[in-house]
């Protein structure tokens, strides 16, 4: 005697997904919302005067289980400073036909210079236009900030010390390193 249940069963399944609401997203026209913590598009950051935070250090590349990033440091100088201490990501890629998003990259930053963002739309017809470099990567200067280069003195500790965009005057940071002096 044939099982006439089972088959009967499966179109159960199929007359039930009839009467179900769509769930089609109508994307690209209404992108569906993403996760707040979603690894997207890295971004370069910078501090609130324009300086950027990379220090061209290469940890985030030595963290990268892909291999995906190259960075190239080079030094900074008072007339041409990009970044506020010694030196300063000169080259930047990040190769997206390689890359995983498993964020190891951001943890390594020792300066939060690396971040993601949550853009997703990563895709393109050719992969030479998917090794970004800084022209695509670096963030855009706060408002009322100036563009790097700029020329300016290190003031290295003044950013390490949270007091990044408005660095603190030579006079200032005199009277706190007074301050901090142990009395004799
Ligand atoms: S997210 Fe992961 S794979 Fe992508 S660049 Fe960073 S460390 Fe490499
Ligand atoms: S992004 Fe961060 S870890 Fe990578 S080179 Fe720049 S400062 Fe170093």
């Amino acid at each position: 005697m044939p099982d006439f249940g089972k088959p009967i069963a499966g179109f159960g399944v199929m007359l039930g997904g009839m009467f179900r609401e769509p769930i089609t997203q109508q994307y690209p026209e209404e992108p569906a919302p993403i996760a707040p913590r979603y690894h997207g598009r890295h971004q370069l950051n910078r501090y609130d005067d324009g300086l950027e935070k990379c220090i061209g250090c290469e940890l985030c590349a030595w963290a990268c289980p892909a291999d995906a990033i190259f960075v190239e440091g080079a030094p900074n100088s008072d007339d041409e400073r990009y970044s506020p201490g010694e030196r300063y990501g000169r080259v930047y890629q990040i190769n997206y036909l390689r890359c995983i998003g498993c964020g190891l990259c951001i943890e390594a930053c020792p300066t939060r210079a690396l971040t993601m963002t949550n853009e997703f739309e990563l895709a393109d017809d050719n992969r030479a236009d998917l090794i970004y470099e800084k022209d695509r990567l670096l963030a855009p200067p706060p408002p009322g900030a100036e563009p790097t280069p700029q020329q300016k003195p290190a003031r290295g500790v003044d950013y390490y010390l949270g007091r990044a965009g408005r660095a603190a005057t030579t006079a200032e940071s005199a009277a706190q390193s007074q301050a901090a002096e142990p009395p004799r």
